[in-house]
C-alpha cells in the first residue's frame, strides 16, 4: 500500500510517498525560511501564500522523484491538525482534490502522534508499547506516554508557550544568525562556538528555575527573564551574547531533564523506551544531556535530525494503520488547528462547521 503525504501546518510546504513496507520513496521538504528570518519569526499569512505557491511543485516533485504517477498511489494522507489555520487548509484542500480526482482514501493525520511514531517509520526494531515521547517543537513541549499507535496521554504539558517558539524568540532578541536551517539550529551553532567575548571573565547568569518538583512546563518566565537581563544592560550590546545565550539554553534543556525524570519516575515502571521528536530535538547538545541524564534501563531514540522537524513522511506513516484498517475519512473532512494529543481517537466537533 502506497500513501501520498501532504504537510503545511507550519513554515514548511511537504510531500512524500512511503509504502506500508516502511519503504520512503520521496521525502520532499521546500522550507520558508530566507522569508521568515527577516521578519524574526513565522507570518501566518506569508507562510500561507508560500504554501500555495509551493504545493503543486512539491506534490509533483515527490512523485517524479519517486518515478510514480497518481495511478500508483492507493491513499492520499495529509496534515489535519493541530497547527496555523489558514496553513492547514493548504494541505487539506490539496489532498481532498487529489483524492477525489483520482478516487482514492483519504486519511487526515494527527501532526503531533506523527512526530511521536516517526521511530516506526524509520527503526527495524522500533520502541515496544508503552514508551514516553517527548515532543518538543515549535508550537508544542510536552512528555506523552503512548500506549499504542492509537492511545496518547499527556504526562507534561506547557503552561505557557513552547520551548521551540522561546527559542525562536530569544534568537531574534539576542540577534543571533540563523543558520539554512533556520532560528534553533542557530542558537545551537552559536552557544558551541568560541567567541571573542570568551577569553575576558563570564559573567554569571543565573535564569529561574519554574515550578520545581511540579510536572508542567513553562518557558514564558525563562524568555523575560532574558529580555529583562538585556533592558537591565541596556541593550543587546551591553551583554556578553554567547554567555547569555548557553545560560538560556542550559536552562531551557534543563527543565526538560527534570520534569522528564519526574515522568519517568511517576509512570516509567512499564516504559522501556523514551523518544525524542520534533524540531528542538535535533539539538546535539540536548541528546548528549538528556542520555547522560537518565540512568536505569531506558534506552533514548533520537530519530535522524532530518525527520524530526517537519516532514510528510512521518504524516504518510502514521496515517497507514489507519489506510491497511480500511478505516477512511469522509471528503469532507474540516481541519482541526487545535486538536490535543488526548483526544486523538475522538477528534472535538469542527467548531466552524
Ligand atoms: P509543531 O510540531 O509543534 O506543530 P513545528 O512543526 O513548527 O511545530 P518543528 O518543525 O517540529 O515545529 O520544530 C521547529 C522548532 O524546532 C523551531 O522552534 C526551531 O527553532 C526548533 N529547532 C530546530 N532545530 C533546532 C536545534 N538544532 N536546536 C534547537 N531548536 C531547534
Ligand atoms: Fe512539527
Amino acid at each position: 500500500f502506497r500513501v501520498l503525504a501532504l504537510e503545511t501546518s507550519a513554515d514548511d510546504t511537504c510531500a512524500a510517498i512511503v509504502d506500508a513496507s516502511r519503504r520512503v520513496w520521496s521525502n520532499v521538504v521546500v522550507p520558508q525560511n530566507y522569508i521568515h528570518e527577516a521578519m524574526g519569526g513565522i507570518q501566518p499569512m506569508v507562510a500561507l501564500l508560500a504554501h500555495q505557491r509551493n504545493i503543486p511543485t512539491v506534490v509533483q516533485r515527490a512523485l517524479t522523484e519517486a518515478k510514480l504517477e497518481m495511478a500508483d498511489i492507493d491513499g492520499v494522507a495529509f496534515t489535519r491538525g493541530p497547527g496555523i489555520p489558514g496553513c492547514l487548509s493548504v494541505c487539506l484542500n490539496a489532498a481532498k482534490t487529489l483524492a477525489a480526482a483520482n478516487n482514492k482514501p483519504l486519511v487526515g493525520v494527527h501532526h503531533m502522534q506523527a512526530h511521536a511514531l516517526t521511530p516506526h517509520l524509520t527503526l527495524d526494531s522500533p520502541p515496544s508499547f508503552p514508551f514516553l515521547s517527548v515532543l518538543v517543537s515549535g508550537g508544542h513541549t510536552m512528555i506523552v506516554l503512548v500506549s499504542s499507535l492509537v492511545d496518547f496521554r499527556i504526562l507534561c504539558n506547557t503552561v505557557d508557550r513552547s520551548i521551540g517558539a522561546t527559542i525562536d524568540r530569544v534568537v531574534t532578541l539576542l540577534k543571533i544568525p540563523w543558520t539554512d536551517k533556520g532560528p534553533g539550529p542557530g542558537l545551537e551553532k552559536f552557544c558551541a562556538e568560541r567567541a571573542p567575548e570568551d577569553s575576558g571573565p563570564a559573567p554569571k547568569y543565573d535564569p529561574p528555575v519554574p515550578m520545581p518538583g511540579k510536572l508542567a512546563f513553562s518557558y514564558a518566565g525563562l524568555h523575560s527573564w532574558v529580555e529583562r537581563t538585556v533592558s537591565a544592560a541596556g541593550g543587546v550590546e551591553h551583554v556578553n551574547r554567547h554567555a547569555l545565550a548557553r545560560a538560556f539554553q542550559n536552562s531551557a534543556f534543563e527543565q526538560l531533564e527534570t520534569k522528564l525524570q519526574l515522568a519517568l519516575r511517576a509512570h516509567g515502571h512499564a516504559v522501556r523506551h523514551v523518544v525524542v521528536s520534533g524540531g528542538v530535538a535535533s539539538n546535539l547538545h540536548l541528546r548528549q544531556r538528556l542520555k547522560r541524564s537518565v540512568r536505569g534501563p531506558v534506552e533514548f531514540i533520537f530519530p535522524e535530525p532530518a525527520l524530526c522537524t517537519d516532514n510528510a513522511a512521518m504524516i504518510a506513516w502514521a496515517s497507514m494503520h489507519r489506510f491497511l484498517a480500511g478505516d477512511h475519512d469522509d471528503y469532507a473532512i474540516d481541519p482541526l488547528p487545535a486538536w490535543s494529543l488526548d483526544e486523538l481517537k475522538n477528534p472535538p466537533p469542527n467548531k466552524d462547521a
